[in-house]
């Protein structure tokens, strides 16, 4: 199967999912790795190192931002004209819009988020989960070129090959943006939840400590939050100790205890980490849908019946205020911080 891959990266630093794509296709053959952007010889380079054979490279001043239009132009321009049987995306907001773009032009399909892929000779068919992750659905294209977006951490990353090349072909920008970048300024947060190899989470259950006194003078509503401050100052040695990101549910979310930046689920970020440790979080549903596909999941609950527990291999049945410290002070012994 002829498969292109296209190199997600911002300024020139790779998506990890980019290689795991890259991965993927070299189980199906030869990778031919698309990278667009501005100064970006070092990751045509770093493709190769990753597995691809060759990269088709388009390196223009014009392309230093991501801009659908000009991206998806040159895309599909390139893809009209090599024929891939195959275009793999990684599943970031970048590569869905791109692989949306350039399947309008290239009139055909696109399998989004997939989990899973099959081929047999020249078909394929995509594992891909659907109702926030209830029903795993077993999807195909009937056109060609298929054209899928995989999900981060849902296939392996190769080990890159120091010093191993391709052939770099350059290519011609095609198309015009009709926005551009003014600038861009750090977020509220650094949180990188979609690379994270474990994430530690809190819930609406790490904000009521009785033991805790808030300070004179709060209000209700400002106590509340001093109190899951202090959860999320638990929470975040837990995570600091095993070098975790720190993720939280839309109610601590909503309830103004940490930025929308860490919310996973539904209506936040989709992660699947190896270790995910779920502290004071019932598992709704919508919750689920973002962290279902975590390798281990751990719950600290002080409800037994908490339909998290349905999910986790390991459950812990008590008050996160003494599970979570002394989990913490096991995990610095054992891991001699
Ligand atoms: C359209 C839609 C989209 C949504 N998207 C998301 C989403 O993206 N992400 C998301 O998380 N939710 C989402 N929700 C909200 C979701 O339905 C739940 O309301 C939310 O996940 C609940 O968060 P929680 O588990 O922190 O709070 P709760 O459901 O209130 O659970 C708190 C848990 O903490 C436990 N607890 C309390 N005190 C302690 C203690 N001291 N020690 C141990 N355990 C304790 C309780 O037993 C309870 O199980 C969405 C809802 C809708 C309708």
């Amino acid at each position: 199967m002829k498969t292109w891959v296209y190199i997600d990266h911002f300024q020139g630093q790779a998506i990890p999912a980019s290689w795991e794509a890259v991965g993927l296709g070299k189980t199906l053959g030869a990778v031919t790795a698309l990278v667009f952007g501005s100064g970006v010889e070092a990751l045509a380079k770093s493709a190769c190192e990753y597995g691809a054979d060759e990269v088709l490279l388009a390196d223009d001043a014009s392309l230093a931002d991501f801009r659908a239009e000009t991206y998806a132009s040159t895309l599909s321009a390139a893809a009209a004209a090599g024929t891939p049987g195959l275009l793999l995306f990684p599943t970031t907001t970048r590569g869905r819009e791109l692989a949306a773009m350039a399947a309008i032009d290239l009139k055909t399909g696109v399998l989004v988020d997939v989990t899973a892929l099959e081929a047999k000779g020249e078909e394929i068919v995509v594992t891909r989960p659907v109702y926030a992750g209830k029903i795993m659905t077993k999807e195909t294209c009937s056109t060609r070129p298929y054209v899928i977006t995989l999900r981060g951490r849902a296939f392996a990353k190769p080990a890159p090959q120091a010093g191993k090349t391709g052939a770099v072909t350059r290519i011609e920008v095609r198309g015009e943006a009709l926005t551009s970048v003014e600038g861009y300024a750090r977020g509220e947060s650094g949180v990188s939840l979609a690379d994270a190899n474990v994430i530690v989470s809190g819930g609406r259950g790490i904000s009521n400590n009785p033991a805790l006194t808030p300070p004179a003078g709060l209000d209700e509503k400002a106590a509340e939050i001093w109190k899951a401050q202090q959860g999320f100052a638990m929470v975040n040695e837990l995570a600091s100790v095993l070098g975790a990101a720190v993720g939280a549910s839309r109610a601590a979310v909503d309830a103004g205890y940490i930025p929308y930046a860490h919310q996973v689920g539904q209506t936040g970020k989709v992660v699947s980490p190896n270790l995910y440790i779920a502290c004071g979080i019932s598992g709704a549903i919508q919750h689920q849908a973002g962290m279902r596909n975590s390798k281990v999941i751990v719950a600290v609950n002080k409800d037994a019946e908490a339909p998290i527990f349905k999910l986790a291999r390991f459950g812990m049945v008590g008050d996160v205020w003494q599970i979570v410290p002394a989990l913490t002070a096991a995990f610095k012994k054992k891991l001699g911080k």
